[in-house]
């Protein structure tokens, strides 16, 4: 039978994960011997013994049968950019013509799905199109919909990696080994493990899934490529925050009792900027585990929509005019000893050492801003980065005036007064408490110290945080290398920490920018200092294989340079395949609703015009109508034959870079053409004669 919880019945503490095969599941039901050297495997990192396998995976499937699982998937993360699954069955035929349920460690620890079909960029034209899945024993297993779910990593049958988690997990390995390196530099004895930590706040729409089955924009491309301005948008500012309406906070209540089900700590929710526009946050997890919720997150969120009549809209901008879509990306590092590495902290030690991780972060966002720009490139994210709605393209950082203060006084080795006017000196070894930043946040900035953490703002709503967390902790790492090696064989470690300390800073300084990065003069400014403008994805994603970035990516093994450039290829073909699909939704909408409704439109006026004119009555608003409207349509059938002449000329450009430049600089232009003529249309013609429904209905009738 399927667990099935009736909320009035069981309080959130007791159903709260009772779809995931968690610690407590594990305790209970597994040997002693086996959960604690899972228990290692989880914590420390440390591989997995096969027999073990064999004895988790009988538990996990009896644990799933009892939930009602008939099937079990490997679930992966290609590059696709959403999840993908292929379920199983756990029968297995008896001599007797009957059946028993069956999984053994070896359909736990490996699958191997057709692979055939996951975007690969190249990597496969010269091998297999076998694929493997791997176990991620780090991610726990749940049951949804009559499955077993495993998390599992993806890679070709020669080995080269075809997902976005197996980057991840190395990259989680790899900050660990060198963070632990730094932390035994203080003294730190007792840390043997440290992970990063990621809180992703998912924004998102709501429609109506009526007015949206009416628009084909919708249904194909997840934005409407049409429509124009409704009369009232979010200038009153009266979403933010606001109560939420009672159809809204059903499916919140919904989804929320979901995700704890799966053992997702959904923790807040509210209204948006924009009308119809929501944000769902969880407490922070691992990296990895955080990427795999969030994933499942938007996969709920969705279904979840369905069941009230509603849907959910993750794109990164599905309306012109109003705020788009985003993730922030909270991220922290924290030791297994119980210390979060970019807290301040009490004592002077503990601040040093604070002020050592902040400075490496500043120096890996610095050297590598390109990198984090690139993980956050799409086209959907195009719509919203620099569009004063979300951060600019420019990568720089907020620290606050607190920590800019010390950080100042650091540099010039002077005595600092703090905002209390309390004089304090900076040393290595007498460093004074300080309070956190108490500062009004800076939300203009797209990476942001927030007292105890870091805020990437720039992650567009509907992407996947594995890439970005795979470069943060990548590029941190590779700091904090650089760090270890000095500092290791040191003679006078507070001496040669601090003059590290203030040369980092000094050399790195221009990244951080505590003003509005809203503002045009930023632009300008951030030219100046240097720093990298890469204001859409054909402008950021060249940069993966950048010789500088390459080296850092196989300095720690996490990619080869064949899979960055498989990744980047990936990259821009997805981007051109999205501005393809949208270009040709729009000449078919304009195609078959938009001129077909022009047409009747003007054929109405003229009728109109001749009674009118026949009975010797005045025709002046008729005149004046059908003159603007046929010449709109006309510049409709004009524009929309442009841009599928474009379209046709895609064939002259060579795939990756060079087309998908064209798709930005041509198709997307004439995209935008045909959109205007449009919209100006629909601002004239009757509501009953327009072919599917406007903004006003969709943003205000939820
Ligand atoms: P905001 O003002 O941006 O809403 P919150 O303090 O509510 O900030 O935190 C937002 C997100 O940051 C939440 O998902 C939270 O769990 C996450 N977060 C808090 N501490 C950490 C941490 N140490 N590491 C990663 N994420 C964290
Ligand atoms: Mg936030």
């Amino acid at each position: 039978m399927s667990e099935t919880v009736n909320q009035g019945v069981k309080s959130v503490p007791e159903y709260f994960g009772c779809n995931v095969f968690n610690k407590e599941t594990m305790k209970e039901r597994l040997p002693k011997n086996v959960y604690k050297s899972l228990l290692k495997t989880q914590e420390l990192g440390v591989a997995l013994d096969v027999d073990v396998a064999e004895v988790i995976a009988n538990s996990m499937k009896e644990w799933a049968v009892e939930k009602g699982a008939t099937h079990y998937t490997h679930w992966f993360h290609p590059m696709t950019g959403i999840t993908a699954e292929k379920h199983d069955s756990f029968i297995s035929p008896t001599s007797d013509g009957k059946v028993i349920m069956e999984f053994s460690g070896k359909e736990l620890i490996k699958g191997e799905p057709d692979a055939s079909s996951f975007p690969s960029g190249g990597l496969r034209a010269t091998f297999e199109a076998r694929g493997y899945t791997a176990w991620d024993p780090t991610s726990p297993a749940f049951v949804k919909d009559g499955s077993l779910y495993i998390p599992t990593a993806f890679c070709s049958y020669t080995g080269e990696i075809l997902d976005k988690k197996t980057p991840l997990l190395r990259s989680m390995d790899v900050v660990s080994e060198q963070a632990i390196r730094v932390l035994r530099l203080f003294g730190n004895t007792t840390a043997t493990r440290v992970t990063t930590t990621v809180g992703p706040e998912q924004e998102y729409f709501l429609v109506d899934k009526k007015l949206y089955d009416q628009r084909r924009d919708l249904i194909l491309t997840g934005r409407t490529l049409f429509g124009a301005k409704a009369p009232k948008g979010q200038e009153l500012e009266d979403h933010y925050f606001g109560n939420i309406k009672e159809r809204v906070s059903a499916y919140m209540k919904d989804l929320d009792e979901e995700l704890w089900k799966l053992g997702i700590l959904a923790k807040t929710k509210h209204n948006e900027v924009a009308p119809a526009q929501h944000e769902l946050a969880p407490i922070f997890a691992t990296s990895n585990v955080a990427s795999d919720q969030n994933a499942l997150t938007m996969e709920i969120m969705k279904k979840t929509a369905l069941k009230h009549g509603l849907v959910c809209l993750l794109h990164e901008k599905p309306f012109a005019g109003v705020n788009g879509s985003g993730k922030h990306n909270n991220w922290s590092i924290s030791t297994n000893d119980g210390q979060n590495l970019l807290d301040p902290g009490e004592n002077p030690k503990d601040n040093i050492q604070f002020l050592t991780f902040l400075v490496a972060v500043i120096k890996a966002v610095n050297n590598y801003s390109d990198l984090l720009r690139l993980s956050v490139a799409s086209a959907g994210n195009d719509h919203r980065l620099g569009a004063n709605e979300a951060p600019p393209a420019i990568v720089s950082i907020f620290l606050g005036d607190e920590i800019q203060t010390i950080l100042d006084a650091l540099e010039t080795g002077k005595m600092i007064t703090t905002n209390k006017d309390k004089e304090f000196v900076i040393g290595v070894d007498a460093l004074p408490n300080f309070p956190k930043d108490t500062t009004d946040r800076n939300r203009t900035s797209p990476f942001a110290f927030t007292g105890n953490k870091f805020e990437f703002r720039a992650l567009g709503s509907a992407d996947s945080i594995a890439c970005t967390n795979m470069i943060l902790n990548t590029i941190v790492a590779h700091v904090l290398k650089e760090f270890a090696d000095k500092l290791e064989n040191s003679k006078d470690f507070s001496s040669d920490l601090n003059k590290l300390l203030i040369e980092t800073i000094k050399e790195n300084k221009r990244v951080i920018f505590n003003g509005n990065g809203y503002d045009e003069s930023w632009v300008e400014e951030a030219k100046r200092r240097g720093l990298p403008n890469l204001v859409s994805t054909v402008d950021a994603v060249p940069h993966y294989s950048d010789d500088k970035n390459v080296a850092i990516f196989e300095e720690f093994k996490v990619l080869t340079r064949t899979e960055i450039e498989s990744r980047q290829e990936i990259l821009l073909e997805n981007y051109s395949k999205i501005i393809n699909i949208e270009a040709l939704t729009m000449v078919d909408m304009a195609r078959k609703q938009i001129i077909p409704a022009g047409l009747e439109f003007t054929k109405s006026l003229a009728d109109a015009m001749v009674a009118k004119k026949s009975l010797g009555v005045n025709f002046d608003a008729e005149k004046a109508l059908i003159d603007k409207a046929s010449c709109l349509t006309n510049s409709i059938l004009e524009a929309t034959d442009a841009l599928d002449s474009k379209l046709l000329e895609v064939k002259n450009y060579e795939d990756g870079e060079p087309a998908a430049r064209y798709y930005r600089d041509v198709v997307f232009a004439a995209m935008q053409s045909l959109r205007a003529v449009v919209d100006e249309l629909e601002t004239i013609a009757p509501e009953k004669m327009w072919p599917f429904p406007t903004y006003a209905d969709l943003l205000f009738r939820v």
